[in-house]
C-alpha cells in the first residue's frame, strides 16, 4: 500500500537556521497522525513542506507516491511548474490556527469559492456540496452569515468545510484549536473526530492530548527539527521512553 505521506531524511533551513534536520516518517491512508512538540520544533514548517508552501533542501518527501515539488524521469528530477504545483495542492486541505476566512463573503460563499474559481465547477454543483458540508460541520443554518457574525469555533468549522469542498485526499491541521476560547475547542475537535471516523487521512499538529489519545492512530513527538519518538498514542503519551518527551508531556498534560 502506498503511504499517503512519506518523508525520508527531510531537511529544511531558513538561511543559516536548520529547522528540519532529517525527518523520517510515514502516514498511511486513513491514518490520523498527530504531531506534537514544543513551539519552534518545526511542526508548521513540516506541514508547509508537505503542502508545497516551502521547499525542502534535501531528502525526499512524497504525497500519495508522488515526489513533492518534483517530477522524476529516470534518475533525473525536474522541478514542477507553478501550474503543476497548483494542481497538486488541490488534493491537500489545510486548516490553520487562524481561521483565514474571506471576511467579505458569507460562510456559503467561502466554501464555494475554491471549487468554482479553481476547479471551474458550476455554482449550482459547488453550492449543493457546500450546503451539505456546512450541514456536516453543524452549521447548516449559518450559511448566510459573515465570519464576523460567527464565533471562533463556528469560523473554524467553516474553514474545515471550505477545505473539504476541494475533496482533498489529505487534510493538514496546524493547531486548529489553539486560538479558540476553551469552551469552543470541543465543537471543532468533534468535527475532526467525525472526519477521522469517515476515513480521512489527517495530520494534526495539536496540543490537545485527549484528542491525540482518543482519535490518533499514531503520535509523533518532534523536538528541535527531529522526530524524537513515535508510536501508538498509548505508548508515546502514557509511557514515553525519552526524557525530552517526558519533559514536554509534563508541561502540556
Ligand atoms: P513550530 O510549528 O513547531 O512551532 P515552526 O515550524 O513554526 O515551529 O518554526 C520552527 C523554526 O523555524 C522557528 O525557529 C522559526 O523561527 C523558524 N522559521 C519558520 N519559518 C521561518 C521563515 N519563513 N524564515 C525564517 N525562519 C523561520
Ligand atoms: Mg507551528
Amino acid at each position: 500500500m502506498t503511504a499517503m505521506v512519506k518523508a525520508e531524511g527531510v531537511h529544511k533551513s531558513f538561511g543559516p537556521v536548520q529547522v528540519l534536520k532529517g525527518i523520517d516518517l510515514e502516514v498511511a491512508p486513513r491514518e490520523v497522525f498527530c504531531l506534537i512538540g514544543p513551539s519552534g520544533s518545526g511542526k508548521s514548517t513540516f506541514l508547509r513542506c508537505i503542502n508545497h508552501l516551502e521547499k525542502i533542501n534535501s531528502g525526499r518527501l512524497y504525497v500519495d507516491g508522488d515526489l513533492v515539488g518534483y517530477r522524476q524521469k529516470g534518475d533525473k528530477l525536474y522541478e514542477l511548474k507553478d501550474r503543476e504545483v497548483a494542481e497538486k495542492r488541490r488534493d491537500i486541505g489545510m486548516v490553520f490556527q487562524r481561521f483565514n476566512l474571506f471576511p467579505h463573503m458569507t460562510a456559503l460563499e467561502n466554501v464555494i469559492e475554491a471549487p468554482v474559481q479553481v476547479k471551474r465547477e458550476t455554482k449550482a454543483v459547488a453550492r449543493e456540496r457546500a450546503l451539505r458540508l456546512l450541514d456536516r460541520v453543524g452549521l447548516g443554518d449559518k450559511a448566510g452569515n459573515y465570519p464576523s457574525q460567527l464565533s471562533g469555533g463556528q469560523q473554524q468549522r467553516v474553514a474545515i468545510a471550505r477545505a473539504l469542498a476541494m475533496e482533498p485526499k489529505l487534510m493538514l491541521f496546524d493547531e486548529p484549536t489553539s486560538a479558540l476560547d476553551p469552551e469552543l475547542v470541543g465543537e471543532v475537535l468533534d468535527v475532526m473526530r467525525g472526519l477521522a471516523e469517515e476515513g480521512m487521512t489527517m495530520i494534526v499538529v495539536t496540543h490537545e492530548m485527549g484528542f491525540a489519545r482518543e482519535v490518533g492512530d499514531s503520535v509523533v513527538f518532534m523536538d528541535d527539527g527531529v522526530v524524537v519518538e513515535s508510536g501508538q498514542p498509548r505508548e508515546v503519551l502514557t509511557n514515553p521512553r525519552h526524557e525530552r518527551t517526558k519533559s514536554f508531556l509534563s508541561k502540556v498534560l
